[in-house]
């Protein structure tokens, strides 16, 4: 197996309707997709509970068993329901309404002025005159002109067409809606009772956040790993404690491009990926990479070198979203991704400033088998991970050139392990001789044709010494 055979980078897609179908589904599962995400802002729950037996079904078929994301919406200010979509006009004078069900027109100033209703009641304490009111992903701009406690009073700076259940984003205000909302709740029960992998948690402001459910996880007793997106000024305020909080992280361009100055977003992007290389945390780069092909087949030039750049930043993870929704062209996508990945990855150079916590005993020993496979051409590093640490802690590393070769007895962190650069995993129940575990991974990798004759193996993984466990560095050769 070539270095290039293989993939580091993951891939992560949306399910929408472009994508739910068995067919669709197992073609990107076959074409490479590591994760599916489930966005729980479109979805209900007896749709979720079909679609994910669906993708366990297909995974089962495809002999390829993907991880599955569910993504909580967290924080979410949206717009109420129309019965007919509005044009607002520059300037014009609208009001956005607090308490359900207020006419428009009661402004008392004479002339109409139109309103749509907000979900979040107490908006009007959060938000200040002048503050910027952004609407469906900033398509729509308005300022604050005055409030009272039942409505918001704006004047439209930037017009367009409004429609049903728009997305709110208020850059630089800080909203006091809890972290994990009821809707949260129920949609992580239902995800729980089906076995989800990853559990997304939007508009991350603080590491408080990630606590909460957290809590919610360890009374469910579920190992159900937190991804946490970071979306708004807070959370890049707070960057630190957020990354020390959860078990990866997203840097949601989508909201953090509208909620930050734009010229902001590649700084965060970039600094966001490098603090979790430093802390010890996989990075998911998400949300418009390859934004043009939810109508055409090829992508920009911008795009093509947007993904590389993730690439060479050494993310864990590149996503998907509108392109795999709605796109007409989901699985050119994911192909798209895939070779652009392999190709950067051949270009890259191992990092000699790389900040990575060296911190304990075991990262030092880790250290010392990437060190060894960077020396050795055609190496593999192999692992055996039982709670998927030691596969971490050397995706963590970033081996130059070297797959991880990740053997697990447990499905859920197989599964889990989707989500790590350059970690493959394979699921083996382990001996309780660690020497016969080597062995039958051997094995399992020759009679796959993944290792040939000759080839280096540095194997990190715990032997017993006499009564007691210790984290040891080998190298074989395949004979
Ligand atoms: P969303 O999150 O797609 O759930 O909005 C990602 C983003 O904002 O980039
Ligand atoms: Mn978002």
């Amino acid at each position: 197996m070539p270095a290039h055979a293989f993939r580091r980078t993951k891939i992560i897609f949306t399910l929408g309707p472009a994508t739910e179908s068995e067919e669709m589904l197992e073609k990107l599962i076959r074409a490479g997709a590591d994760i599916v995400r489930l966005n729980m802002a479109h979805a209900s729950h007896d749709s979720t509970r079909l679609v994910i037996r669906r993708i366990r079904a297909v995974s089962k078929r495809a002999d390829r068993d993907v991880a599955i994301m569910m993504d909580i919406k967290g924080p979410e200010i949206r717009t109420g329901d129309l019965t007919v979509p509005l044009e607002l006009k520059a300037g014009e004078i609208f009001d956005f309404t607090v308490k359900p069900g207020m006419a428009a027109g009661e402004g008392g100033s004479g002339e109409e002025i139109r309103s749509v209703d907000v979900n979040y009641q107490n908006l009007v304490n959060d938000i200040k005159v002048g503050d910027t009111v952004l609407v469906d992903n900033g398509l729509l701009r308005l300022e604050v002109l005055t409030k009272d406690e039942a409505r918001i009073r704006c004047r439209v700076l930037i017009p367009g067409e409004l429609r049903s259940r728009r997305h709110i984003n208020l850059p630089g205000v800080k909203v006091n809606l809890p972290a994990f909302t009821e809707k949260d709740r129920g949609d992580a029960t239902v995800g729980l009772e089906e076995g989800i992998d990853f559990l997304a948690l939007s508009f991350v402001r603080e590491a408080k956040d990630v606590e909460l459910l957290r809590i919610f996880l360890g009374e469910k007793k579920s190992k159900v790993r937190i991804v946490a997106k970071i979306e708004d000024q807070s959370a890049i305020a707070n960057l630190g404690e957020i990354i020390e909080a959860c078990d990866g992280l997203m840097v949601a361009r989508g909201d953090l491009g509208i909620e930050c100055p734009f010229e902001e977003l590649p700084v965060i992007q970039r600094r966001a990926v490098r603090a979790c290389l430093a802390q010890g945390r996989p990075v998911i780069v998400a949300t418009h990479m390859l934004e043009s092909m939810i109508s055409q087949p090829v992508p920009t030039r911008a795009e093509i070198t947007d993904v590389a750049n993730a690439v060479y930043e050494q993310a864990d993870c590149v996503m998907l979203s509108g392109e795999t929704t709605i796109g007409r062209y989901p699985l050119e996508c994911v192909r798209m991704l895939d070779t652009i990945a392999r190709r950067i990855e051949l270009e890259e150079t191992p990092d000699k400033s790389f900040p990575a916590v060296f911190t304990g005993e075991r990262m030092k020993v880790l250290h010392a088998a990437v060190v060894l496979a960077n020396e050795l051409p055609r190496s593999r590093l192999l692992t055996f991970t039982r709670h998927g640490f030691m596969a971490q802690g050397l995706a963590l590393l970033r081996p130059a050139r070297s797959p991880i070769l990740a053997f697990t007895p447990s499905p859920e962190v197989f599964r889990q392990l989707r989500l790590l650069r350059a970690v493959e995993p394979f699921l083996m129940t382990l001996a309780a001789d660690p020497d016969d575990t080597i062995e039958s991974a051997i094995g399992l990798l020759r009679r796959e044709d993944r290792i040939a004759v000759g080839d280096k193996i540095v194997i990190a993984t715990d032997i017993l010494a006499h009564d007691r466990l210790v984290d040891s560095v080998q190298l074989r050769t395949v004979r």
